[in-house]
């Protein structure tokens, strides 16, 4: 019988088809953004099965997301549309699930087990450290669990950990802890994340017959995204692997250290050097013609990767004649115009006839989701949010607003039942039964029913005297609230209700996140005058039909952005302190910059027409404004792809070229402001909340854009200058758009370019 054609082989190119055809042996595809490596994968299975090499099901494919998994199964059907078997697809963990539960009995669980979520996780601990008496303040339940996480993504059981490690927490108790949690975990029947991956390598090792069978079972493997496997994923492919001499496994791991996203949850780039010692002679291949970008996206995103160290080194190129559209940076005055913009930007590419399913909205932290989601459902804009919850539906956010309908509506017991134990008081369910019971029999709301209960000896009198403290701080903000602007309101009930300590004493990786979501709350409350106004606000947003529609723009983290592309994509708050991070601002070393640096390379590569990147120059912080420095990513881009414009900024922006910002005039700085809705209503609350005196902000409205056209300054050293917070100075030093100035009064500091003028 002669073999089935090969028609799928035709689009490829030389390295590509190299790549699928080397079927026997180790391949490692090392290629940057969009080069093919996902296609790559995707013909290789479809080759395979096409060439009967092997059933489907004798094929292991892991992907980096289980909706990825899927995409891939369509495009082998589409590929081969008759073969037998579908090949085990999915991540790490959904693969290692799927095998756990055919040999449960061998690590202690049965078939049913559960995964918990990081909820049930956190009850869990809650209840040991509580056997162990340990002080839930000083050790918290979240800062184990991050341990814990930490330390089953290196692949280490109880007993692997070195004792250097297991010191830090809880006095050294944490071996016993952690074997302790394991035992409890068995009890209950259930797994964590970590212990997916884990028990599965416990399970090979210790049960070479199982392993054996999985040896003989998949005769291929292949590994989309190697470069954020971290150490235990690592293992679990090599145990696999083991059925064959290194030299002849037939696995094929395809990634770009350049996009290595994963630090801070244990990926190790450095599996991709060890691919190579551990499968010697394994065969690497290079792709270098990228098929998604236009030649200035992959400029710009080669310019800007460029500036990490240590980097495996790769290029890219596109046969594409065309340079296509600059990338383009717009400075805003503040993030709601930035909505403002890209909502803009998006109708206007819609009534060319793009679909919104070709955008994308890339976000670096989720808290800067909100202000996009509330302007497209202003203007009717179809969106989805992956990844994660939309904004109001966030836990805190819903436990925020439940402190505030019960302050707005007392007989709101829905709210009530929600904040009652959070955070928790020790009111345990016999109190609550009994409040409701009190509640059902009086017939009134459950804050009145304690408000009766706590004067009663109903109650011990722990319970009673919290409930007491509880009911008192109630009535306290509900007076407040009459005078109070609804967003000081929120952070003060978050603050006296114990609510952000118990996100402080939460040392976890989302913690962070929370807080910065509840700030983003408070912030979107500045423009209500009363906390009705707002919660009316809030029921019409919360109320639509959070259906999928199937034509809508998509919001998400760069994290989660990994592997798509888009014909658009709109990359805001391009800001030191919100992209790169505070954190990898503050953090020693490079590593932290270095991996928001491969997300800011992730993001551009998204692109495959336009990249838009846009900076707000203010942010308000706790009902003040502040202003923000554009990303020093900025300034690593190479400025002939760049297109700058000016939106934002309140007087005398540099021209670029005869730009929008031209039009001011520089000689009056309080006549001829630039007055943007945005602008007009900070002016308003600053007038409100300053006694209606001289706008004492700082920097906004004197500041000049940054000069970010071209990388020379528009100063010179020992250029006589005057700087609006430090007085006259002289230029020592200059780089790029940061001066070193030589203050009079103030000493030598390094300050921004844009807040200094000639002197
Ligand atoms: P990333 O690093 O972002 O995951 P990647 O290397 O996996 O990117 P793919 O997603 O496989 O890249 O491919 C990028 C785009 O280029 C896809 O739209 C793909 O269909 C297209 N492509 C890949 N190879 C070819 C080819 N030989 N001819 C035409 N188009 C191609
Ligand atoms: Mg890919």
């Amino acid at each position: 019988q002669q073999a089935p054609a090969m028609d799928y082989l035709a689009g490829l190119n030389p390295e590509q088809r190299d790549a699928v055809l080397a079927t026997e042996g180790p391949v490692l595809v090392l290629a940057g953004a969009g080069t093919g490596k996902t296609r790559v994968l995707t013909t290789r299975i479809a080759h395979i099965l096409n060439q009967r090499l092997a059933w489907g099901s004798q094929i292991l494919a892991v992907t980096f997301t289980n909706k990825a998994a899927g995409e891939m199964k369509k495009r082998i059907h589409e590929l081969v549309p008759n073969f037998d078997g579908m090949p085990w697809m999915g991540t790490f963990h959904s693969v290692s699930a799927r095998i756990l539960r055919q040999h449960a009995e061998l690590v202690d669980l049965k078939p049913s087990f559960t995964i918990l979520d990081t909820d049930d996780q956190i009850r869990l601990i809650k209840q040991l450290l509580a056997a162990e008496n340990i002080d839930e303040k000083r050790w918290t339940a979240r800062g184990f669990a991050g341990l814990l996480d930490t330390w089953k993504n290196r692949g280490w059981l109880p007993k692997d950990v070195p004792a250097s490690e297991s010191s830090v927490f809880a006095n050294g108790r944490l071996p016993n802890l952690y074997a302790d949690y394991q035992a409890r975990l068995k009890t209950l029947n259930a797994v964590d994340f970590g212990d997916l991956l884990l028990e599965c390598i416990r399970l090979f090792r210790e049960q070479p017959d199982v392993l054996a069978e999985y040896h003989k079972r998949f005769k291929y493997m292949l590994v989309d995204e190697y470069q954020d496997s971290n150490t235990a994923q690592y293992l679990w492919l090599r145990l696999l692997a083991q059925g064959r001499p290194a030299n002849e496994a037939n696995i094929c791991v395809v990634g770009d250290d350049d996009q290595s996203i994963y630090g801070w949850r244990g990926a190790e780039v450095d599996n991709i050097l060890r691919f190579e010692k551990d499968f010697p002679g394994a065969k690497v291949v290079k792709l270098e013609r990228n098929y998604r970008s236009t030649a200035n996206i992959l400029k710009a995103a080669s310019t800007l990767i460029a500036f990490n160290e240590g980097r495996l080194g790769k290029t890219l190129h596109t046969d594409v004649a065309e340079a296509g559209e600059p990338i383009s940076f717009t400075q805003v005055y503040d993030s709601e115009e930035e909505a403002r913009t890209v909502g803009e930007e998006i109708e206007q590419f819609q009534r060319l006839g793009e679909p919104l399913n070709s955008m994308a909205i890339l976000v670096r932290a989720s808290f800067q989701m909100r202000e996009f989601e509330e302007r497209f459902i202003t203007l009717g804009l179809n969106y989805r949010v992956i990844g994660g919850p939309r904004f109001y539906e966030r836990k805190e956010i819903r436990d925020a607003l439940a402190y505030l309908r019960l302050v707005a509506q007392p007989f709101d017991d829905l709210a009530f039942e929600r904040i009652i134990n959070v955070p928790k008081r020790g009111l345990g369910d016999s109190t609550v039964n009994m409040l409701t019971a009190t509640a059902r029999h009086q017939n009134v709301p459950l804050l009145q029913s304690t408000r009766m209960l706590v004067e009663t000896e109903d109650l011990k009198p722990k319970q009673r005297s919290v409930l007491r403290a509880l009911v008192a701080q109630f009535d306290d903000w509900s007076y407040r609230a009459e005078s109070l602007p609804p967003y000081q309101l929120v952070e003060q009930i978050l603050e006296e209700s114990g609510y952000m300590d118990m996100l402080s004493a939460d040392k976890s990786a989302e913690s962070e996140g929370r807080k910065e979501n509840l700030k983003e709350l408070s912030r979107s409350m500045e423009e209500f005058e009363t906390l009705g106004g707002f919660l009316e606000h809030i029921s019409l947003v919360m109320d639509r039909d959070s259906a999928e529609a199937s034509d809508a723009v998509t919001i998400m983290t760069l994290h989660s952005a990994k592997g798509l592309e888009y014909n658009t994509v709109f990359l805001p708050g391009w800001e030191d302190g919100t992209f790169p991070s505070q954190r990898s601002m503050d953090e020693s070393g490079r590593a932290g910059l270095e991996e928001e640096r491969r997300l800011g390379y992730v993001g551009i590569t998204r692109g495959r027409k336009r990249v838009r990147i846009s900076a707000a120059q203010n942010r308000r912080i706790h009902g003040l404004w502040q202003s923000a420095i554009p990303s020093r990513f900025i300034d690593e881009l190479p400025p002939d792809v760049l297109d700058v414009t000016d939106r934002g900024s309140a007087y005398g922006g540099y021209s670029y070229g005869g730009g929008a910002s031209s039009r001011f005039n520089k000689a009056d700085p309080f006549e001829s402001v630039y007055e943007t809705p945005g602008w007009q209503r900070a002016r308003a609350q600053q007038a409100t909340r300053k006694g209606g005196g001289p706008l004492t902000i700082e920097g906004e409205l004197v500041a000049r854009s940054v000069d970010l056209g071209s990388q020379s300054s528009g100063f010179e050293v020992s250029d006589r200058v005057f700087h609006l917070k430090f007085g006259y100075g002289e230029v020592m030093n200059i780089e790029g758009n940061k001066l070193t100035i030589e203050f009079d009064k103030a000493g030598t500091k390094k300050v921004l370019e844009s807040f200094v003028t000639k002197g």
